[in-house]
């Protein structure tokens, strides 16, 4: 048996789907350690927007670690924090108008998250959050009562309390107008929905299935948290950093929320690192009132840095980040055609794109198909019946060819084995 399967816990999940051993990787594609050469279709999940080991913001990190600049420091002021600071306020806020403060709170998604909740929950003084049908937050146990999927839920434990479930933009097929029972509820003494201290939500669900909230929708819940004294978060660690197009996943909706979460792709080179972005007045917190060892990891300064002065001084990536998604949706609505008994929707926003299948059993079966044929791509959903795409933005259009080629051999793979 070998070390994995004897050492590693039952949890391990990504690399039951992909079961080699990988060694090397640039740009969009991997390799293992018997030489195979895979595309990643997948960018850790969502992480490695810039693609694998990009030589630039490699060689930024080298030169950093060579001349030994600090790499842990706690939350002190570093160099290497100050240039952060600077060059995202001057990239990323200052253009699009935003005068959020900027918190450290640990380096994963989910620290950003809980952050989130603890600071609209201190500076309301309410308890309850309201999320979304297959909303997907972390799975710590704050960020998990505002997600949807009840196996990863059952996770936990314990009971997952103060977060209410309201449906996701297109949840009732368009049966319910938008919010009207959210409002309705919110208006009703006797609901029995205690006054929320703050929505979260995502503008596209990456876990719960690739589903898109329409502008409209967005606008809406805005309207409706501002009407209402309601927080709004929105969680943009997945399908921030220019994942959609712009580098916020909201700016198309032309929202601004009260607070927003950023991890993932943020250090440009699958460093790990969050950001919780929160308006100026809402800055309550005590010092030290929320806390922790990891919260700002320099060599992930660095390369964020970097990341934002290749890549967001100008409207190139959102422009290209577009057209290649055009390019995704056009060969997945062919394949959807040809398909029709086995592919149920094609549905995405920028390089996000999810094809969802009749029964799960056909996602992870076209998964497994396209693995043998060296493609690496994820199920989502919450019946995992989603096949999921999320390209590093800079896999040029000629990759993308080869890889949703090898997607439709992979689907009609499916199709041959088992005729709908
Ligand atoms: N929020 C969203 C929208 C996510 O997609 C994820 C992870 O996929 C998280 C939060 C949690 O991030 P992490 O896994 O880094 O804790």
């Amino acid at each position: 048996m070998d070390v994995f399967a004897r050492l590693e816990s039952e949890v391990r999940g990504y690399c039951r789907g992909w079961p080699t051993v990988f060694t090397t990787a640039r740009g969009s594609r991997l390799t293992d350690e018997n030489g195979r050469t895979f595309l990643d279709f997948f960018a850790g999940a969502g992480t490695l927007n810039y693609g694998h080991n990009d030589p630039a913001l490699k060689q930024r990190l080298l030169d950093y670690l060579a001349a030994d600049n600090i790499v842990h420091s706690l939350d002190m002021h570093t160099a290497a924090k100050r240039r952060f600071l600077e060059r995202f306020d001057e990239l990323v806020l200052k253009p699009r108008g935003l005068d959020y403060k900027v918190q450290f709170p640990g380096p994963a998604g989910n620290h950003s998250v809980e952050a989130a909740l603890k600071l609209a929950r201190k500076y309301t003084g309410r308890e309850t959050v309201v999320s979304f049908t297959n909303a997907f937050h972390g799975m710590t146990l704050g960020a998990l009562a505002v997600t949807g999927n009840s196996m990863k839920r059952t996770g936990a434990g314990v009971p997952l309390g103060h977060g209410v479930a309201m449906p996701y933009d297109n949840y009732l097929d368009g049966r319910t107008p938008d919010f009207l029972l959210f409002e309705t509820m919110l208006d009703d003494s006797g609901s029995g929905l205690d006054k929320p201290a703050a929505v979260i939500v995502e503008t596209v669900q990456g876990e719960g299935g690739i589903n898109v909230a329409s502008p409209e929708w967005l606008r809406g819940l805005a309207d409706l948290c501002r009407r209402h004294g309601i927080l709004l978060i929105v969680d943009d660690v997945q399908m921030g950093c220019g994942r959609t197009g712009p580098f916020f996943s909201f700016e198309e909706a032309g929202i601004t929320p009260d607070i927003v979460c950023l991890s993932k792709s943020l250090s440009g080179y699958g460093l790990p690192f969050a950001v919780t972005l929160m308006r100026r007045d809402l800055d309550v917190w005590e010092p030290g009132e929320h806390n922790g060892t990891f919260r700002g990891f320099n060599p992930a300064f660095v390369t964020a840095v970097g990341a934002l002065e290749d890549h967001w001084t100008g409207e190139g990536l959102e422009k290209q980040t577009l057209k290649k998604g055009q390019q995704i949706k056009q060969a997945l609505d062919e394949i959807a055609l040809e398909h029709a008994g086995a592919v149920a929707d094609v549905r995405g926003r920028g390089l996000v794109w999810g094809m969802e299948t009749r029964d799960p059993e056909t996602a992870a079966r076209i998964c497994a198909e396209a693995f043998r044929r060296g493609l690496l791509m994820e199920t989502s959903g919450p019946n995992d019946e989603v096949v999921k795409m999320l390209p590093p933005l800079t896999t040029t259009s000629e990759e993308l060819t080869e890889g949703l080629e090898l997607l439709g051999e992979s689907v009609a793979a499916v199709r041959t084995a088992v005729p709908a």
